[in-house]
């Protein structure tokens, strides 16, 4: 029920006086975006003026917008380098941030084959969980009663690993549901989650989804929304329940735990949940026995309103299968996020998914913005961009993400393609368009041109005693498998045709290249099992001229004509698969350790 009209918001009737806060700092925030973004900087500006890099730029305590853009360089990860490695090597002095770092957060960009560290100190904490606090009141608006009944969402930590200097080095969302924050949160019964804290923290990938998997069949009548952070990893959920059903529903059926769940206190604290429950378990077995698992979803757990994951950018590839697999519920994108900030939220999280926009927070950091022009050749020392602040965006205009935040980064480059397509107040409302130079993403996995080129010229090595050569090559994210893998076209130059090389070795081809992937890749094949296989399709002698001709019969110039080194568009695919002569799966997993190679 909404509370009384004294507190109402701009944005909807609150449902609580919790709620009508946050609606409150949402429209304070949004109303006065440019104060709040010069008050922002200023914060920031003030409490790192003793820091090495502001005193390099000579910004002599200077707090103002003028000073800021004139004299600090907008940058990338790289062009940081060298002041991230001595913090990871144990330099405690303040060099991006007054306040000590405490830790590093793992993107999953990466430099160099690695994923790159992200400085965070304590209070950015306090800022993203700010942030979530946002999130419920908003959904309130649309979803009435979610305080009735519970979340089953899929959520996981990874490894965790420490620089030289002893600093730990994990992902943002290991960090946040390891912190004292999530693991004491205090009740709320509109975040009541069906998986226990032991579930979500066990570092064993298959125990935490294996009972948070059994948690959420056992109370699949109280469940309203499921979710994980992103749509792959909601359907990976979903191929486990495909895999595990019997066992689970064995589990059920007696009140007795799967021996493969070793972890001594996931095992206790799940001695407490489970009950043996006969006619829940001739339930499951009963939907999950069936041939199709069309809307096994809303079978499963009939009350569930809505989908809550990520589905846009790279994940909007999903949205065909989520469906499939939920008839259709909505699919809630809350907010937009990284390791180097938290950026902002969608207001209208009901929407669909092509019309996703989120709002940036301007407390959340100070936000630029570069216009991004695809044709342009970048900008140089002569010719520096111009950037433009949160309020002077323009709908309809796309720009890259800029972002100065309070641990310390300042006028970085995020890699983030946005356009603009509207306002709340004076904030500004994003849709992601993309994040720039991603050629194949299944997972959280980013492959770019040049890590795609390494990969093929490496595996092709293996060819050359067989006097043969990859004369072409183009890739594409199949995720019609769960977990979706990268598909790699070749078309081969076999110079002696009784020599050709044999499966065996087109296999060790398909490992050979996720080697040579980065370590994001390599993860999700190894520890998360969140990417499949790699396979390569060798395709007929002449496919690849066949596809420059059908560009160029739709308009394409033969003097610009370029292989696309990525594919997706149907007519090519077909193609594509119609002449392909052989298929070859990676035989084994690639290595990967959570220890970094450098
Ligand atoms: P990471 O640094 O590994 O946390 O990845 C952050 C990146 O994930 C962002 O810079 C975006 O490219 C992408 N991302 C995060 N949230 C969203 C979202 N809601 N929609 C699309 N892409 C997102």
């Amino acid at each position: 029920m909404a509370v009384d009209s004294a507190i109402s918001s701009p944005l909807g009737p609150p449902a609580c006086e919790k709620d009508a806060k946050a609606l409150r700092f949402i429209e304070e925030m949004t109303r006065n975006a440019d104060s709040v973004q010069e008050r922002v900087l200023s914060d920031i500006l003030t409490q790192n003026s003793q820091t090495e890099y502001l005193r390099r730029v000579k910004l002599n305590g200077a707090t103002d917008r003028d000073s800021f853009k004139s004299k600090l360089p907008v940058i990338t990860y790289e062009d940081l380098q060298p002041e991230i490695q001595r913090i990871a090597n144990g330099d405690r002095t303040a060099i991006l941030s007054a306040h000590p770092i405490s830790e590093f957060l793992t993107s999953s960009g990466t430099s160099a084959g690695e994923r790159k560290l992200m400085p965070t100190i304590k209070e950015e904490l306090d800022r993203r969980q700010l942030l979530y606090s946002l999130l419920m009141p908003v959904m309130n608006l649309y979803v009435p009663g979610l305080d009735k009944g519970k979340g089953l969402y899929f959520l996981f930590v990874k490894s965790e690993t420490r620089t030289p200097g002893g600093l730990l080095a994990r992902p943002v969302l290991t960090s946040y549901y390891k912190s004292e924050h999530f693991k004491t949160r205090p009740y709320d019964p509109y975040n009541v989650y069906t998986s226990p804290n032991e579930a979500i923290l066990c570092p064993d990938s298959y125990q935490s989804m294996y009972t948070q998997m059994l948690c959420g069949l056992q109370d699949r009548h109280q469940v309203l929304r499921v979710g994980a952070v992103f749509a792959s990893g909601l359907l990976r959920a979903i191929r486990f329940l495909q895999l595990n059903w019997r066992q689970l529903s064995q589990d059920i059926e007696t009140g007795t735990l799967n021996q493969k769940v070793t972890d001594p206190s996931l095992r206790e604290c799940m001695g407490k949940i489970l009950k043996p429950d006969p006619e829940l378990a001739r339930f499951v077995r009963h939907e999950c026995s069936k041939e199709s698992w069309e809307g096994i979803i809303t079978r499963i757990w009939p009350n569930t309103k809505y989908l809550d994951v990520i589905v846009t950018g790279a994940m909007a590839q999903y949205i065909p299968t989520l469906d499939y697999y939920s008839g259709g519920l909505p699919k809630a994108c809350t907010m937009y996020a990284s390791s180097e900030c938290y950026f902002g939220l969608n207001l209208n999280p009901m929407c669909k998914p092509s019309e996703v926009s989120y709002t940036i927070m301007p407390n959340m950091a100070y936000f630029e913005f570069l216009p991004h022009d695809p044709n342009s050749a970048g900008f140089t020392r002569d010719s520096p961009p111009k950037l433009v602040d949160l309020v002077d965006v323009e709908i309809g205009k796309e720009y890259e993400l800029v972002i100065t935040t309070y641990a310390g980064l300042c006028r970085y480059r995020v890699g983030d393609i946005l356009r603009v397509t509207g306002f709340h107040n004076s904030a500004p409302q994003f849709h992601f368009v993309r994040r720039k130079n991603v050629l194949l993403s299944i997972d959280s996995d980013k492959t770019d041109e040049a890590e795609l080129q390494k990969a093929v010229e490496n595996a092709s090595r293996l060819l050359r005693e067989f006097n043969t050569s990859v004369v072409e090559y183009t890739s594409y994210a199949d995720t019609k498998t769960i977990p979706g893998h990268y598909v790699i076209y070749w078309e081969l130059l076999v110079k002696d045709a009784a020599n050709s090389p044999t499966d065996d070795v087109l296999k060790q081809c398909c490992l050979a290249m996720e080697e040579s992937m980065n370590s994001v890749y390599r993860q999700g094949r190894v520890a998360d099992n969140s990417i499949g296989p790699l396979e390569i399709r060798v395709v007929k002698n002449g496919t690849f001229e066949e596809l420059m001709d059908y560009a160029i019969s739709r308009g394409a110039s033969i003097n610009q004509y370029k292989v696309p080194r990525c594919v997706n568009f149907t007519p090519i695919m077909e193609l594509l698969d119609s002449r392909v002569v052989s298929t070859h799966f990676s035989p084994a997993l690639p290595h990967w350790t959570p220890e970094r190679r450098r």
